[in-house]
């Protein structure tokens, strides 16, 4: 398989590539073309050109459109999925890479059918005034390395459904199920030519992103930094932005609780795709007098799910996606133990060539250690103990991201008055993570600005424009 950039409907073969790296060996994938910021200059003029066609279809005609893309997606779910597996490392067996293809497929079709309705502000004998939703413009998308293919969706199909047209630009970790999708789109003949493209690079591409004069809005999920980094560099153009950030979710399970039959729920709220989600629990608080129970029976869950190379039928997480996270949870583990964590499961480097690294429960933990108040997006949690439950909730509040938390309690109401002081953009009760294409995501505090999914985030690649008129 050769990869191509897309640009204007043509794939372009570019001067260099760089090696995409299966996570789960060390080996390398396959070569992708490097992209340049001339490419993305074309892309970016290519999408100009195609917007006023885009936007003036006929709304019923984007829809099918998008009916079209998520036909495709599903035809294609094994191959999609299995190059998910490859660069990203998601297991095939469980919440893995055919999992988030079929996301993909439900949030393509969720968003074909939303549509906002132009509303009647002022109808009298005198005027008749209107609010309109136009489509905001050229959109670039930037997306991070853990679901790689899903996430562009999330920025792609409200641009397309909304009448914009999206430039895109994957991870250099993770850009060939991008690049696949957008090779099968534009080989399917579904958008006509410029209204996506996608471009590869890091972050002299993504600079000239957030810079470009004719670029409208920037849909980024990704780190803090750079999303600070972006907000600073659009303001000198005044792009829309929807900054999907980083978070650092904390859990408190109520006095008295019993968790023994909530493991499996606390589990893939912690460890789905080996804990590389955005809005993976990432603290669990628990009283002190439930501690050990919920420490032992958490360390006795984690001991009979395989880790492993995904494209194994029976592994259930995989490896972690690349060596820089890699290494960073191994520091973050060891600065643990070194300030008087224990580790009851897990928490050895593996000496294998990929970045495999073991399910991982720390007991103990505190928040002077790094693991509990930096985002660690690992396979690792950390346990804290507390005593006093108003104390647990400003513990966990006190951190500068508010992404998603979570309550667990055996009364859902109880738990529930809980979760409404925690500071989240989505607060779980007796669950964790959950998400659906009707329900509006984003980060309150620094995890972002707007949300994505539902009407709500459809509104976001539109402008407000009133027409006012003197009858
Ligand atoms: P990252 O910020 O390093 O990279 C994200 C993207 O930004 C990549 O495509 C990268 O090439 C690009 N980029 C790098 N420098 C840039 C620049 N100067 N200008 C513009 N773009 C640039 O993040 P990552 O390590 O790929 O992803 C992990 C992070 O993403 C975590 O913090 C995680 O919490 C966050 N995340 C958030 C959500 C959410 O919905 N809130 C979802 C998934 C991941």
């Amino acid at each position: 398989m050769t990869y191509s950039l897309i640009i204007d409907g043509k794939a372009i073969d570019a001067r260099e590539s760089f090696d995409v790296i299966n996570p789960a060996t060390g080996e390398v994938l396959a070569a992708c073309p490097q992209g340049s910021v001339a490419d993305l200059d074309n892309a970016v003029a290519a999408a100009k050109r195609a917007f006023p066609g885009w936007a003036a279809k006929p709304d019923a005609e984007r829809q099918e459109a998008l009916g079209k893309i998520a036909d495709l997606i599903e035809a294609y779910q094994a191959e999609l999925a299995a190059l998910i597996t490859a660069e990203q490392g998601k297991p095939q067996a469980g919440p893995g890479a055919p999992f988030e293809v079929g996301g993909c497929v439900a949030w393509t079709r969720v968003t074909q059918g939303l549509s906002v309705e132009p509303e009647v502000l002022i109808d009298t004998d005198e005027e008749r005034v209107e609010l309109i939703r136009e489509p905001v413009g050229v959109v670039a998308s930037i997306t991070p390395w853990n679901w790689p293919l899903m996430i562009a969706v999330w920025h792609v199909m409200p641009a397309l459904r909304a009448g914009c047209t999206v430039v895109m630009k994957p991870s250099p970790y993770t850009p060939l199920s991008t690049l696949r999708l957008v090779q099968m789109i534009t080989e399917a003949g579904i958008l006509p030519a410029g209204v996506l493209n996608v471009v590869t690079g890091d972050a002299e591409v993504g600079d000239r992103i957030s810079g470009h004069p004719d670029i409208d809005k920037i849909a980024f999920t990704g780190s803090i930094a750079t999303g600070r980094r972006i907000m600073e560099r659009a303001g000198s153009t005044l792009k829309r932005l929807t900054l999907e950030l980083g978070g650092n979710d904390a859990g408190i399970v109520l006095p008295g609780t019993d968790m023994s039959k909530r493991m499996e729920d606390l589990f893939w709220g912690s460890f789905i795709n080996a804990g590389q989600t955005c809005s993976c629990l990432k603290r669990l608080y628990v009283h002190e007098d439930d501690y050990d129970a919920v420490c032992e029976g958490l360390a006795n869950f984690v001991g009979g799910i395989k880790v492993g190379n995904g494209a194994e039928p029976d592994t259930l997480i995989g490896p972690l996606s690349n060596k820089m996270q890699f290494d960073k949870i191994v520091e973050l583990v060891e600065d643990a133990r070194t300030k008087g964590a224990r580790i009851l499961t897990g928490g050895e480097k593996p000496n294998g060539k990929g970045y495999i690294y073991p399910l991982t429960i720390i007991a103990d933990a505190t928040e002077e250690m790094r693991v509990v108040n930096e985002e660690q997006f690992g396979p690792v949690l950390p346990v804290i103990r507390y005593s006093d439950l108003d104390d647990a909730i400003a513990r966990a509040n006190a951190l500068e991201v508010g992404l998603g938390a979570s309550a667990w309690g055996n009364d859902p109401g109880e738990a529930a008055k809980v979760a409404r002081k925690l500071v989240a953009g989505t607060r779980w009760v007796n669950r964790h993570g959950v998400l659906n294409p009707t329900v509006p995501m984003g980060g309150v505090k620094q995890s972002g600005i707007g949300v994505e999914f539902g009407e709500e985030g459809l509104r976001e690649y539109t402008t407000v424009q009133i027409l006012s008129i003197a009858k």
